[in-house]
C-alpha cells in the first residue's frame, strides 16, 4: 500500500510535467481515495477502460491520453460525464501523462516503442525535443522495417518507401505525431516512424526520398503507461495490470 501523495510526487520528479507545453493537464486529474494498492495501466481514458479497470479492483489508474484537452468546454456532461462519475463513484484516482510520458527516456513511449523495434536514440528532434532518432539497428530497408513493426505490434502499418534508399539513420515519435516528418527529416533520417499519417506525408516521402511509416497511434502507445506503472508499482509495493483496449486506430 502507498499513499497517493507519494506516487504523484515520484511521478513528477521523474516525468518532470512542468518542463512541457501540453494540450491537457498532467498529472492527477481526478482525485479519488488517498491510499493505493492497485494500479490499472492503460493508453485511454475510455469508459471501456475505467469499467474494466474498476472490475479489475482497480484504486487508481494511470494512462497517457486522460480526460481533460485544449478545446473542450469544460462541461462536464454526455460521455465526459459518464467517464467521470465512474471514477468518483468508485473513489478512483486518474494520473494522465502525455506528452511528458512520450518523451521520457526509459519508460517513456518512444523509448518503450525503439525497444520494441531494437533501436535507442541517440538524439532527440522536433518540437520540445519530443522526437527520437538514432542508427537504423537491424533494418536495412523500410520495408524492412515495416514488416519488423507489423510484427512487433501485431498490426499492418501503412509504408511509404520513398526511395528504398539503405537505412543509415531511423527516427520516430509515437501517437499523432506526423506533423514531425520534416522535422525528422531535417534531422537527418533515413525512416520516420509514427502511428497516423495526413494527406501530405504521402507526397513528402515521394518526393524527398525518406521513408514513412504509420504503425497506427493506439498500436505505437501502448506500451509507456504499463512500463511507467509496473516501475512505480515494483517502487511502492503495490499490485499492477496493464488491461487493453483494441483500438483500430
Ligand atoms: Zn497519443
Amino acid at each position: 500500500m502507498a499513499q497517493r501523495c507519494d506516487i504523484e510526487q515520484a511521478l513528477a520528479t521523474l516525468l518532470r510535467p512542468d518542463t512541457f507545453r501540453d494540450y491537457g493537464p498532467n498529472g492527477l486529474q481526478v482525485e479519488g481515495r488517498a491510499e493505493v494498492k492497485k494500479l490499472v495501466s492503460g493508453v485511454t481514458a475510455s469508459l471501456a477502460f475505467i469499467d474494466a479497470a474498476i472490475d479489475a479492483g482497480a484504486d487508481t489508474l494511470l494512462v497517457h491520453h486522460g480526460l481533460f484537452w485544449r478545446g473542450q468546454d469544460g462541461r462536464l456532461t454526455g460521455w465526459l460525464r459518464e467517464r467521470v462519475a465512474r471514477l468518483i463513484a468508485h473513489d478512483v484516482n486518474l494520473f494522465a501523462y502525455h506528452l511528458p510520458l512520450d518523451a521520457e527516456p526509459v519508460f517513456g513511449n518512444n523509448a518503450q516503442f525503439g525497444m520494441r523495434l531494437q533501436m535507442s536514440a541517440d538524439a532527440r528532434f522536433g518540437e520540445q525535443d519530443l522526437g527520437f532518432i538514432g542508427p537504423a539497428g537491424p533494418w536495412r530497408t523500410a520495408t524492412g522495417l515495416a514488416e519488423g513493426a507489423a510484427q512487433a505490434l501485431g498490426r499492418a502499418p501503412v509504408c511509404l518507401a520513398g526511395d528504398g534508399r539503405a537505412l543509415r539513420r531511423v527516427a520516430w515519435c509515437t501517437g499523432g505525431a506526423q506533423g514531425y516528418f520534416e522535422a525528422a527529416i531535417a534531422a537527418g533520417a533515413d525512416a520516420f516512424i509514427t502511428g497516423e499519417i495526413s494527406e501530405p506525408q504521402a507526397h513528402l516521402a515521394r518526393e524527398t526520398g525518406v521513408a514513412f511509416i504509420a504503425c497506427g497511434h493506439h498500436a505505437s502507445e501502448r506500451y509507456g503507461a504499463p512500463a511507467l506503472a509496473a516501475h512505480i508499482a515494483e517502487r511502492f509495493g503495490l499490485e499492477h495490470r496493464f488491461i487493453e483496449i483494441d483500438n483500430p486506430a
